[in-house]
């Protein structure tokens, strides 16, 4: 019988086999959470403008902003349910947003994720009001 016919892999070749994986593994996996974080950043920032697109609506039907003379107060979207879903969240926080008008003579509004971990990575949304 010779020898040289054994089939199979020796157990060198299947460490270098599951080491290659492992790096592979390290690579990918990483760059898999920054598709992640990019994609719920993407889809934050939507929902920002999408609340903000809410408010110009509220606006151009009524006339000026919910609650907008009523201080400076950061307020819940249930403010103008009719117009904005109220249970939209940040997708990687899962905090609610809440919007505030602002400025000295209300000449501007916030919107941002009710979260200090949202209001960080994902920011504010500004827009200028246009109903004076
Ligand atoms: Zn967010």
């Amino acid at each position: 019988m010779n020898r040289i016919e054994a089939k199979g892999f020796t157990l060198i070749e299947l460490m270098i086999v599951v080491v290659i994986i492992g790096i592979l593994a390290a690579i990918a996996i990483p760059k898999f959470e920054d598709v992640t974080n990019s994609a719920r950043y993407a889809a934050c920032r939507s929902n920002l403008r999408n609340i903000a697109g809410a408010l110009e609506f509220y606006a151009a039907e009524n006339g000026n902003y919910p609650g907008a003379f009523q201080g400076h107060k950061w307020r819940e979207l249930t403010y103008f349910s009719d117009y904005v879903q109220t249970e939209m969240r940040c997708p990687s926080t899962m905090a609610a947003y809440r919007f505030r008008i602002s400025g000295r003579n209300y000449q501007y509004f916030w919107v941002r994720g009710w979260n200090g971990a949202c209001k960080r990575n994902h920011g504010m949304y500004k827009r200028s009001v246009y109903v004076q």
